[in-house]
């Protein structure tokens, strides 16, 4: 019969509910067992002549609980079906309160070998004795047998009314398992939710045929009782054959971790699941040995094994939470339940279990490995493609001898789908397919818009969106990333122009690529665009990401002061990213410090990321810097940066990235409200 749903008891998250439910149920299942015990007429229950089969029935259907067929269903998820229905069903004819004794006695020993804690048990107790209870009643009544009788003979008369009680025994305990989870979990009740559940029933009820049999047969002594068994022994083989079967096909022999059937399907599972509950992930992971040929080819094949099955056991404990697949010869795969920085994380926790050198024969060998990341949805949204791209990026790890290396659609340079996405991109540049979209940047304590960031859209005619973090790097390895810059000064400086005649002390950040770093022209072209739209070089701030500086410095540093002497405001954006010390941030030459958005979200949660911001912000205003806070999505995220000092705020709380008449009617509502409050600056 069904018992999981026992197991969400603990998962509660309306416990007065659920508590008077589990009381309910208590109740009048222990009130059903204590009047079973109270009225049967025990010695003739167990008259000597039946005292045998009676026992035969009560032993299997104790058997059939504790030993259930179980099938894998999916990844590491496994369904069982118990054996006990058509036994319990029998004795319900048979011997009356036997039968509720006997499913009592079957799922106390199922608790106890399992371990289940004694609220779970009661319950499974209760449940099962109402419906044992409830099968007997209808049995009584459609068989017009006395409600407490003891032993009875059972003929083909009396196998209509059994069914029929068989049907009441099974829909119960259905009822009752499915309402503790619907009030467990808070979802509608439901129940006969999905295929799964719909095959667990009709299976169930197929069993109970076989209860009718046994009944019938119990009078006719224990061989007939014997011969019943063996088609229900044949199905337990069966199922335990294939069960072996399922693993074997799943699982890598030499180090029983899952296979890459395995591991597909797992991704699989988990971005379907990432969907559902809209969070990010999954990540996958995976790492490949260095030299390991080498090692394989000097010391032999069976020393080579026994470092593949002492790494396995090494990432499988460095990742508890995640599940661990060898791919074949000596690739891993590690899926990741979380979004990006949870994949480096565990990344940087699997490589680093590989530090200790591995002890085999003798010999101190030192393992070696790197391992490439992809993450659902940035880099992919299938178990493919995210397939495809961890191994571009594995590539690329083991190339630029990296040890980790995230995938950036810039590794996947030549295939098809990225160069038809490239000549499209041309098109587009050509055709006005492209547009600005304006996000405010906010004084936290004020309150008001003090600058925007002009964001690049591409409305791609056939394709679904296209966002900048994927056209953005195919445009910086084309070369494509000149006229496009070119593009967005231009529009957004218009756009300045006249948003400042309204507001004449709002700042305009356009983002530049790395690419621009290397081009000594730029200084001069942007001159020639704040001239040509008559806007101060003082409202303006360059954006260059962290990584962007530190790929190369030198040449940063020159491109940045050349910005910065015809009075262009130079912002270090995405702060925190890269690995750039906060010592080295002392002697760049910049105006602005944009801390990035993945530590901003997080500093309501999480201490570390609280103090690193808090910490930032305090040098970088001691080093008379601008900070802006990136991606705030609430207010309590503002709040705790309003305590950090004068901090400027950005994010969907404050405002989404918009067009350009969004920002005109913004820019409206404020002028309105400050000509109502004077004192506000
Ligand atoms: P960025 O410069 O760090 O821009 C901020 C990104 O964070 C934007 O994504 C913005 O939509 C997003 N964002 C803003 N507030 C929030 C928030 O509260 N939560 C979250 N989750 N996200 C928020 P977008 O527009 O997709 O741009 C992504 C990146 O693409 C930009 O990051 C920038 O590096 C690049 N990019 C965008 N436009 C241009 C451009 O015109 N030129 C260049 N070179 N790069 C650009
Ligand atoms: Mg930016
Ligand atoms: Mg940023």
């Amino acid at each position: 019969m069904q018992r999981e749903g026992a197991d969400e008891i603990s998962a509660s998250s309306a416990p007065s509910r659920l508590d008077l439910f589990l009381f309910a149920v208590w109740a009048v299942g222990l009130s059903a067992l204590a009047l079973v015990l109270i009225r049967t007429p025990w010695l003739d229950a167990l008259d000597s002549a039946v005292l045998l089969p009676t026992l035969m029935l009560v032993g299997a259907a104790i058997l059939g609980e504790a030993k259930p067929i179980d099938t894998s269903v999916g990844p590491g998820e496994t369904r069982s079906l118990s054996m006990s229905t058509p036994f319990v069903l029998a004795l319900v004819a048979v011997s009356g309160g036997v039968a509720l004794v006997a499913q009592v006695a079957a799922s106390l020993t199922d608790d106890i070998v399992n371990r289940r804690d004694v609220k779970k048990s009661l319950f499974n107790v209760a449940q099962y004795s109402i419906s044992v209870f409830v099968a007997r009643v209808v049995y009584a009544l459609l068989a017009g047998v006395p409600l407490f009788e003891g032993h009875a003979v059972v003929g083909t008369a009396q196998i209509a009314p059994l069914m029929v009680a068989g049907i009441a025994m099974v829909t119960v305990n259905w009822v009752l398992v499915a309402a503790v989870v619907s009030i467990a979990s808070s979802q509608p009740f439901r129940l006969s939710s999905g295929e799964d559940v719909r095959t667990f029933i009709s299976t169930n009820l197929m069993l109970l045929p076989t209860g009718g049999i046994a009944a019938m047969v119990a009078d006719d002594g224990a061989i007939a009782l014997v011969l019943l068994a063996a088609p229900v022994v044949a199905a337990h083989m069966f199922a335990a054959a294939s069960a072996k079967h399922a693993h074997a096909v799943a699982h890598d022999s030499l180090t029983g971790l899952g296979n890459r059937g395995a591991m597909e399907s797992r991704v699989r599972h988990a971005l379907k699941a990432a969907r559902e509950d809209e969070l990010p992930g999954p990540g996958l992971v995976l790492i490949d040995l260095d030299h390991f040929k080498d090692i394989n080819d000097t010391l032999g094949h069976s020393v080579g094994d026994t470092i593949l099955q002492e790494v396995a056991q090494r990432l499988v404990d460095a990742a508890p939470d995640s599940v661990v697949h060898r791919l074949g010869g000596d690739e891993f795969a590690v899926v990741i339940d979380g979004d990006l920085r949870a994949a480096q994380r565990a990344a940087n926790g699997l490589l680093a279990s590989l530090d200790e050198p591995v002890l085999v024969e003798g010999l101190e060998i030192l393992v070696r490995a790197s391992a490439g990341i992809a993450v659902a949805p940035e880099h992919g949204h299938t178990s493919e493609l995210l397939m495809k791209h961890a191994d571009i990026a594995l590539y690329r790890a083991k190339r630029e001898r990296d040890g980790i290396s995230v995938f950036d659609y810039r590794h996947d340079v030549n295939s098809v789908e990225t160069l038809q996405l490239l000549a499209e991109l041309r098109t587009a540049l050509e055709h006005d397919q492209l547009r600005v979209v304006y996000q405010p940047q906010v004084n936290l304590r004020t309150g008001r818009m003090v600058a925007v960031e002009a964001l690049v859209r591409w409305d791609h005619p056939a394709r679904a969106k296209v966002g900048p973090d994927k056209f953005i790097p195919l445009a910086e390895n084309s070369g494509l990333i000149f006229p496009l810059t070119a593009f967005v000064l231009d529009t957004s400086l218009a756009q300045i122009a006249q948003w400042r005649k309204v507001r004449h002390d709002l700042r305009l950040s356009v983002n530049l690529s790395a690419r621009h770093l290397s081009d000594l022209s730029l200084p001069q072209q942007i001159s020639n665009a704040l001239d040509k739209h008559g806007v101060p070089a003082s409202a303006l701030v360059l954006e260059i990401t962290e990584t962007g500086i530190l790929s190369d410095a030198v040449r940063a540093d020159v491109v940045i002061r050349a910005i910065r002497a015809i009075g262009v405001e130079v912002a270090i954006d995405d702060y925190g990213t890269g690995n750039a010390s906060l010592n080295y941030l002392k002697n760049l030459e910049v105006d602005e410090l944009k801390v990035d958005r993945t530590f901003v979200g997080n500093i309501h949660s999480d201490r570390h990321d609280h103090a690193i911001v808090a910490y930032t912000v305090e040098l970088a205003l001691d080093l008379g810097l601008r900070v802006v806070a990136e991606g705030i999505e609430d207010e309590r995220t503002a709040e705790l940066l309003r305590e950090m000092g004068e901090v400027i705020g950005q994010g969907h709380h404050l405002g989404r990235p918009v067009p350009p008449h969004e920002i005109v009617r913004r820019l409206a509502l404020e002028s309105e409200r400050t000509s109502w409050s004077p004192r506000e600056s």
